[in-house]
């Protein structure tokens, strides 16, 4: 059964290329945009990471673990990280760790496999330098008169084809050159032109490396291209990324590797859509961002965060709510009784794959498609009742549905949510957290009594709350 994907290039479903298996050299490559450590990655990133996961799982279920190789890259050196550096009176080195180690405690928690390789922007400067220079030489880059070097967008006929946007899309003043703009302001020949190599600014502080064109630090697109070339080679089986990395990210990335190396960078493109919150854009600004420390202070478990981070499939955006993840939490128990039950009726029972959940795996295959897969899970597990069949059959339905856990990455040794704090509860605490951050203190303290009425205790933090039940007396 092949893997169908989404193609953002073609705009069409397409098949992923199946590795040699009598070629031990060659392996699928797989290389995903990985996170900018400055901050705790928040559970919109953690939808394209999780959604990442399945693919990488299913993937190593196709042709075999040994057959994929998996990048995905950490930004430990950009504005972003800069300034948090510098705002904290901290080296660049020391931000990045605390916040790589924090990425990786939460893609633990949600069983998220490790890449075979996590390698830094940082690491990688020789790198970013020589590929600068080959587009230098190839004069598809120039040196600007401050000695940051700049892609000539020009110069790459193909430039557009992942975005489809259009020249005068891409004019000075454009909402789409702004964005390819970025901070790189009037040292370029064209608006379009974007930055290879940034020439050091006194903001930047130490944090600057020596090169051909003067000291200064890569720009962001650059690393992505430089750690691909180095770990998997020319051309890669498949790119992936958040939409927003489509433009002008994977845009930029295509026109340097591609000039650089001559030849196809990604056969596959493959984005998935953003997570939304109660309907509304995920941001700061807002107060709707919620990390995974957030969301298990309110008593959920990491395992329903990810189950409810795949209801949505990743074609189209997600709205996600807390109800989502009630919901969760019921079907992960209702998966754990399920999966009990199958092993007390098998007792000492092996057996090979009854292939019960096989609908599931298609699923997958049609292009990811994680509520489906997740419908066709639920309605398995209802209609063929575990309590009643022999231990053979037992046996063989076990392994057929540890299959498909791992291939969602559905754990469900890991405990559930830590208290069962009912929706109206959690519905109330919302109410009375939205009435706090308003200063409407009158209601929130009439909420906070009627959670106290309830038998639930609502502890508030500076950056949101958590819930406990009250000790009985
Ligand atoms: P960043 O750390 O900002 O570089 O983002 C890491 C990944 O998260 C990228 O693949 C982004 O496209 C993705 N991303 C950012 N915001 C969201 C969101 N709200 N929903 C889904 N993915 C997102
Ligand atoms: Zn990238």
């Amino acid at each position: 059964m092949a893997i169908q994907l989404f193609d953002s290039l073609s705009r069409s479903l397409q098949p992923l290329r199946t590795p040699d298996p009598a070629d031990p050299q060659d392996l699928f490559t797989f290389y995903n945009c990985g996170p900018t450590v400055y901050a705790p990655a928040h559970i919109g990133n953690f939808r394209t990471f999780v959604v990442n996961d399945v693919l990488r799982r299913l993937i190593e279920l196709e042709f075999g673990p040994g057959k994929v190789k998996h990048v995905r890259n950490l930004t430990d050196v950009d504005d972003k990280t800069i300034r948090r550096a510098r705002e904290e009176g901290r080296p660049l080195a020391a931000v990045a760790k605390q916040w790589t180690d924090k990425f990786h405690a939460d893609c633990d928690a949600l069983n998220c496999l490790r890449p075979h390789l996590e390698p830094t922007a940082t690491g990688h400067i020789r790198e970013q330098v020589d590929m600068i220079d080959v587009l230098m030489q190839k004069g598809n880059a120039y040196r600007a008169a401050d000695g940051s070097v700049y892609f000539k967008v020009s110069s790459f006929d193909n430039y557009g084809r992942l975005s489809r946007v259009k020249e005068r899309e891409l004019q000075p003043g454009s909402a789409l050159a702004g964005k390819s703009q970025a901070a790189d302001a009037d040292e370029k020949e064209d608006a379009t032109d974007f930055a290879l190599w940034k020439a050091h600014k006194p903001d930047d502080g130490e944090n600057a490396w020596d090169s051909p064109w003067g000291r200064g630090r890569p720009g962001w697109h650059i690393e992505c291209s430089a750690m691909i070339k180095k770990h998997l080679g020319e051309t890669i089986d498949l790119h992936t990324g958040g939409e927003d990395l489509l433009f002008p990210h994977h845009e930029n990335e295509i026109a340097q590797s591609e000039c650089c190396n001559g030849v196809t960078f990604a056969r596959h493109w493959y984005h998935s859509k953003h997570l939304l919150v109660d309907g509304a854009k995920m941001s700061k600004s807002l107060g709707n961002l919620y990390t995974l420390d957030d969301l298990v202070a309110k008593g959920f478990s990491p395992m329903a965060v990810r189950y409810a981070l795949l209801m949505g499939h990743p074609q189209k955006q997600l709205n996600f709510t807390l109800d989502s993840l009630h919901a969760a939490e019921s079907a992960l128990k209702h998966l754990r009784s399920y999966r009990d039950t199958l092993v007390q009726r098998a007792g000492n029972m092996t057996a090979k794959s009854s292939r019960l959940f096989d609908d599931v795996l298609a699923a997958l295959h049609d292009d990811l498609n994680t509520p489906w897969a997740l419908g066709e899970l639920h309605e398995d597990t209802r209609v063929h009742k575990s309590d009643s069949i022999a231990p053979i059959h037992a046996a063989a339905d076990l392994t057929s549905f540890d299959l498909v856990m791992f291939a969602l990455g559905l754990d469900l040794r890991t405990p559930a949510l830590k208290a069962d704090i009912p929706p109206a509860i959690t519905a109330l605490a919302e109410k009375r957290w939205a009435a706090k951050q308003a200063k409407d203190f009158a209601t929130a303290d009439a909420l906070r009594k009627e959670i106290t009425a309830a038998g639930w205790s609502m502890l508030d933090r500076k950056d949101g709350y958590s819930l406990e039940p009250l000790k009985k007396t």
